[in-house]
């Protein structure tokens, strides 16, 4: 696999894992503004049952059957920022999955994870782009750390800086190590030692490469 395909595979990882987060999160969201809508409805609910004040002076009462109805009827919600979110990321994936003619699917993500090895260069290098992009906006949202772990004590072999960063969320075949985004390969004289040396492309070493291996015995 060429530097892009591996970039391509990272980033799907990366937000996998993102959007599982924001799955979560959207659950707490929806449960917070059902609770606030039952709340609400409980409310009008005990208006509906507040003493009506008509001619005939203090007496009855509102209808009682429109407090059972408030209370039998789910509230509605609408979409909070996080489900907005959510249907906007899987509404792009949706969109890229058919842009390389995958056929439609529940979620567009795994196929299009499953299709990277099959993609030339080029499209890999797109992918990669709006995957990060959708999982950067997520980790911006709800705070959390950028994709990966620094790995202790291990030097770039192009840069010699300690500044490695593992990827190791998903199946084992898709682990990558990647150096900073400044660090870039500079073709066919890098020392880097990637499997395909691309001038200008990020390093990132791909699951045979000692690197990642190491990753393995270490886990
Ligand atoms: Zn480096
Ligand atoms: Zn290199």
């Amino acid at each position: 696999m060429t530097p892009h395909h591996l970039h391509a595979t990272r980033a799907a990882q990366a937000l996998d894992y993102a959007r599982d987060r924001l799955a979560e999160a959207v659950y707490r969201e929806m449960a917070e503004r059902y609770r606030e809508a039952r709340t609400i409805a409980a409310a009008s609910a005990i208006q509906a049952w507040r003493p009506v004040i008509g001619p005939g002076g203090i007496g009855g009462h509102g209808d009682p059957s429109s407090r059972a109805a408030v209370a039998s009827v789910e509230p509605e919600v609408r979409d909070g920022r996080l489900r907005r979110l959510q249907a906007s990321t899987t509404a792009t994936l949706a969109w890229l999955a058919d842009a390389i003619r995958l056929p439609p699917a529940g979620d567009p993500l795994p196929p299009l994870g499953r299709a990277i090895p099959r993609l030339p260069p080029a499209a890999c290098r797109e992918l990669t782009l709006w995957l990060d992009e959708a999982d950067h906006r997520i980790r911006e949202v709800l705070h959390l750390d950028p994709d990966g772990q620094l790995l202790p004590g291990r030097r770039c072999p192009r840069c010699g800086r300690r500044q490695l960063t593992a990827h190791a969320f998903g199946p084992r075949h898709t682990w990558t190590v990647t150096c900073t985004p400044t660090c870039l390969c500079i073709g066919d004289d890098c020392p880097c030692g990637m499997a395909s040396r691309l001038a200008g492309v990020r390093h990132v070493w791909g699951p045979d490469h000692p690197l990642v291996t190491t990753l393995a015995s270490a886990a």
